[in-house]
């Protein structure tokens, strides 16, 4: 079946550059949240942002105010609508009804944060060859975020021409934070998929690395939590008064080697790590406060529940055996989460309509790659009795993802956005 696209090569580029050259951290992507919104809204969409798309409470690992002040004060300097920001109140997600006077039915999911990295400024790169290298320091589109958001506005412009002959609400999500796994839960909090049936979302390259190929579904995500601990103990003399403090370096380090050696889950893969201590302030003082950032993974939630659940004991125990106030602060989690069968047999369906995806290089599924948000929202709908999947979009990757010189294929730009189109309308079509 012939497809004709509206949306060309070129404009989907211009999208792609400009999202490029604006990397930013999770929850502080405020140029990029503004940006998707004034495209959405010229393209004839209600964009929600704000409180009605997540749930503040659910935020984990939220930086501090000083921080999102800055970044945005930093995103106005860069040209983004005051007037957005005023209506995010300092949340960055957004959501785009086709039809809102329908149903929700099928739920396209787009994430659009950067990674904290710097981009390379090789001549070998194409970014900084061409000229749009991250204006930001540090924060780099080194995951294919920007192509994902691209992706997103083409299908929003797609679906808009298409929207008289819906039978049902087609929503667009686009979520922040997908980096920090702290995007998706507040926004399945607030309701983003609540009745919905269908899902589909992509990633672009992860283990699809040759160009033209597709994973339909991906298998193997590990379920994570992410957690910083805090130790505070009493600072003394430590020639005078040894006894009279309360060393929280030692119960750091002790906690440290404790969790390390947790046990191993026998029903499937487990991961700990602790990836930074900080502690004491001085030769010649008791240290009187200690923090750790850790992680735990797991191939099924309830083995990472075992592993966090063991890590919370340790911590609580050390901080009695060294008498130390101590604190657990959530920063992030994902859950694990199957492609559905059925959604995996239409992707490839769908696939076969669109000249770019070669047959002899689709998938039926492709591994996981680490723990991935889109997880919280594939099991929000499968709890419901829906049905969700995760494709990969293959793409030649001249380093891997999160590396200073990633980069992906421009070309698979417009073919993605015809799968996304199809999709929702293949499964717009189904009750
Ligand atoms: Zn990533
Ligand atoms: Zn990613």
């Amino acid at each position: 079946m012939a497809f004709s696209l509206s949306v060309t090569q070129e404009q989907l580029v211009h999208w792609r550059r400009a999202l490029h050259q604006h990397p930013e951290s999770s929850l502080l992507e405020f140029w990029t949240a503004s940006y998707l919104a004034e495209q959405l809204t010229a393209l004839g969409c209600d964009v929600k942002v704000g409180g009605e798309v997540m749930d503040r409470a659910s935020i984990m690992g939220s930086p501090d105010d000083a921080v999102k002040q800055h970044a945005q004060e930093v995103a106005l300097a860069q040209g983004a609508s005051a007037e957005w920001l005023d209506r995010m109140e300092g949340l960055t997600g957004l959501i785009v009804d086709i039809r809102p006077d329908l149903p929700l039915h099928t739920v396209l999911r787009f994430d659009f944060d950067a990674v904290d990295v710097d981009e390379s400024d090789s001549a070998e790169h194409k970014p900084s060859r061409e000229g749009f290298r991250s204006l930001n320091e540090g924060r780099c589109h080194a995951c294919g975020h920007d192509g994902h958001a691209t992706i997103g506005l083409g299908t929003a412009l797609e679906l808009m021409r298409r929207r008289d002959s819906l039978r049902h609400n087609v929503r667009l999500i686009f979520e922040p934070a997908e980096e920090g796994t702290c995007g998706a839960e507040p926004m399945v909090s607030a309701g983003a998929v609540e009745g919905a049936r269908y899902f589909f979302s992509a990633h672009i390259g992860a283990s699809m690395t040759r160009p033209h190929s597709l994973a339909c579904g991906t298998y193997g995500f590990l379920a994570s939590t992410r957690f910083d601990v805090e130790f505070s103990g009493r600072a003394a003399h430590a020639g005078i008064d040894p006894h009279v403090g309360r060393n929280s370096l030692m119960a750091a380090a002790c906690a440290v080697s404790n969790l390390l050696a947790i046990p191993r889950h026998g029903k499937g893969v487990s991961r700990i790590n602790v990836g930074r201590l900080e502690a004491g302030s001085g030769r010649n003082v008791i240290p009187a406060h200690a923090s750790l950032m850790c992680e735990t993974r797991g191939s099924t939630t309830a083995i990472n529940e075992y592993m966090f659940e063991s890590a919370r004991r340790i911590v609580e125990s050390t901080a009695t055996m060294y008498e130390q106030e101590y604190a657990i602060r959530l920063m992030g989690r994902a859950s694990t989460a199957e492609s559905d069968a059925e959604m995996r047999d239409l992707v490839r369906k769908v696939s076969a309509e669109i000249p770019y995806f070669h047959q002899d290089k689709v998938e039926d599924l492709g591994p996981g790659f680490g723990s991935d948000d889109v997880c919280a929202f594939i099991e929000a709908i499968q709890k419901q009795g829906g049905k969700g999947t995760y494709a990969q979009i293959g793409s030649h990757l001249p380093a891997g993802h999160h590396n200073e010189r990633f980069d992906f294929d421009e070309e698979l730009l417009l073919p993605a956005v015809e799968l996304f189109c199809r999709m929702a309308l293949e499964l717009d079509a189904r009750n």
